[in-house]
């Protein structure tokens, strides 16, 4: 179900798509708009620590491509393929 909610900003004459989040996970009531989402919080997020982390300061992140966007942003560690930025990431 997609509900489209007009922007109460005249000036802004863009409508905003509203996902409603219509599954909600037992465990901790967090809601979330697709059950692919939900069953990964499930899995890999609801009660655990974050499994990967940088292996610099300790940051810890539930997604690999959140560790990568730390790294980047952080650490200015680019996006080269000739640097393995795999050995700066752990992996619980
Ligand atoms: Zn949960
Ligand atoms: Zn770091």
């Amino acid at each position: 179900m997609v509900i489209f909610v007009l922007c109460a900003y005249p000036d802004i004459s863009k409508f905003i798509i509203y996902y409603p989040r219509e599954y909600v996970c037992e465990n901790c009531n967090k809601t979330y708009a697709k059950k692919s989402t939900m069953v990964r919080h499930m899995k890999y997020e609801c009660g655990k620590l974050p499994r990967f982390g940088c292996a610099i300061c300790g940051y810890r992140g539930y997604q690999k491509t959140h560790v990568e966007r730390h790294l980047s942003r952080k650490h200015a560690v680019l996006y080269k393929p000739d640097i393995n930025r795999n050995i700066l990431i752990f992996n619980l």
